[in-house]
């Protein structure tokens, strides 16, 4: 495919004005939007505006004064849509893994002749470090984390398992489940479910509300860009919210905090589910990255993702690259998220070799090469440049270079 041809595809990309909204640094291709997503010019300044007005000025007042309080609901509120989810389902708060704990103890305690947590082996390893947690805490008689293949959730689901703890979108891989399918299968068997989103939110269509999921968490620094270490979001439907109290009682889901009461007693509704004070500069962030998704058509924006992975593959098909490489994603696009993972010994170097080029990818142990395709800030002409940069590094065999075999804390 000629790189005429591509830059027409971007001249007809209904998001090129979005990608206008983001600070993305010159010459580089950034493909890892699904591990930290980029800088909003919003994000920015409301930074500088929280930092130098809001706390450097106005202070403690800020807390009615800015709103404060109502941040996690606010935001929550504006990850709801993104989710499928009226309102009052949603709040943002903690991270995965803490929301994580509080939502499969909650849905433990529904029923407490069940003990199972059924996951696969394959989901991402906080969720499963999480569950072996709770498992430790209340000891195997309560709680007992079971680990099977996908093939095998079918057949695991009919023993009635206490919950379903499944994550969308495999981080690895890219496969998807069926999120509609899997949570009636468990409902049949009277297993809630909890969805983590964290590679689905902003890029796949989703309908919590629809598909009667009970519970569901996900992070908001991928392709919501929310800055690193934004804080997660927690979903509890509304006919699970009055039965759970979440063991995570601290008092900013207290009925009354400032109160200051000797015992505690849960809000109502979704606001329950808070533990601490908010970190009013990260969300804050967040609150204002989001503000550019209020403009997005999340179908029109998944059939970007789509055509973007695609070209990926045919221009690395064309050149010959792909040969080098072993593609571990789903070749069907409709079972895929939006990245695409390849096995390779030299997958670390690779990696390094591509950053020397100015083409961000990530590997993940022991052997992927990642690439993340965020449609809202990638071009189909930085499609084209990453697998030029990627079919020269694998060519001229730069990924044995000792220069980029030094091992790193973070990859
Ligand atoms: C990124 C990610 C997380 C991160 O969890 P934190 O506790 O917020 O660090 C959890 N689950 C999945 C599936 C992820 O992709």
């Amino acid at each position: 495919m000629r790189l005429e041809v591509i830059k027409e595809l971007d001249s007809a990309d209904p998001f090129a004005e979005v990608r206008k909204a983001f600070s993305i640094p010159v010459n580089k291709i950034y493909l890892d939007g699904n591990s930290l997503g980029p800088l909003t010019l919003v994000a920015k300044k409301r930074a500088l505006e929280v930092i130098e007005q809001q706390w450097g000025n106005d202070l403690i007042s800020s807390w009615n004064l800015h709103d404060w309080i109502n941040l996690p609901i606010k935001v929550g509120e504006k990850i709801g849509p993104l989710l499928g989810a009226s309102s009052n389902q949603t709040i943002c708060c903690d991270s995965v893994s803490i929301n994580l704990f509080k939502l499969i103890t909650c849905a433990l305690a529904g029923n407490p002749e069940r003990t199972t947590i059924l996951s696969t082996t394959n989901n991402f390893p906080t969720d499963l470090y999480v569950a072996e947690g709770i498992q430790r805490l209340l000891g195997e008689n309560r709680c007992r984390l079971q680990l099977v293949e996908n093939h095998e959730l079918n057949s695991a689901l009919k023993q009635k398992p206490g919950v379903l703890l499944l994550t969308q979108t495999d981080y690895r891989t890219g496969e998807i489940f069926d999120i509609e399918e899997l949570t009636s299968q468990a409902h049949a068997n009277g297993t809630p479910v909890i969805w983590d989103l964290s590679h689905s939110v902003g890029v796949l269509p989703l309908e919590m509300d629809k598909w009667n999921v009970d519970f569901a968490v996900g992070c908001t620094y991928k392709y919501l860009n929310g800055g690193p270490g934004a804080p997660a979001f927690l979903y509890v439907a509304h006919n699970q919210q009055e039965n759970c109290v979440q063991p995570l009682s601290g008092w900013m889901g207290h009925k009354a905090p400032f109160e200051f009461l000797l015992n505690y007693t849960p809000c109502n509704g979704i606001s329950k589910f808070l533990s601490g004070t908010p970190p009013i500069l990260s969300m804050s962030v967040l609150d204002a990255a989001l503000t550019v998704y209020e403009k997005v058509d999340i179908h029109q924006l998944r059939e970007k993702s789509i055509q973007l992975t695609e070209l990926f593959m045919s221009l690395l098909s064309e050149t010959g690259t792909l040969r080098q490489l072993q593609l571990c994603s789903p070749i069907s696009a409709k079972i895929r998220g939006s990245q695409l993972a390849f096995a390779h010994q030299n997958s670390f170097g690779i990696c390094q070799a591509l950053a020397a080029k100015q083409v961000i990818a990530d590997f993940r142990s022991p052997d992927l090469l990642r690439f993340g395709f965020s449609p809202l800030t990638l071009r189909y002409e930085d499609i084209w440049l990453a697998v030029e940069a990627l079919q020269e590094v694998m060519a001229e065999e730069r990924y044995l270079l000792p220069e980029y075999n030094k091992k790193l804390k973070v990859t």
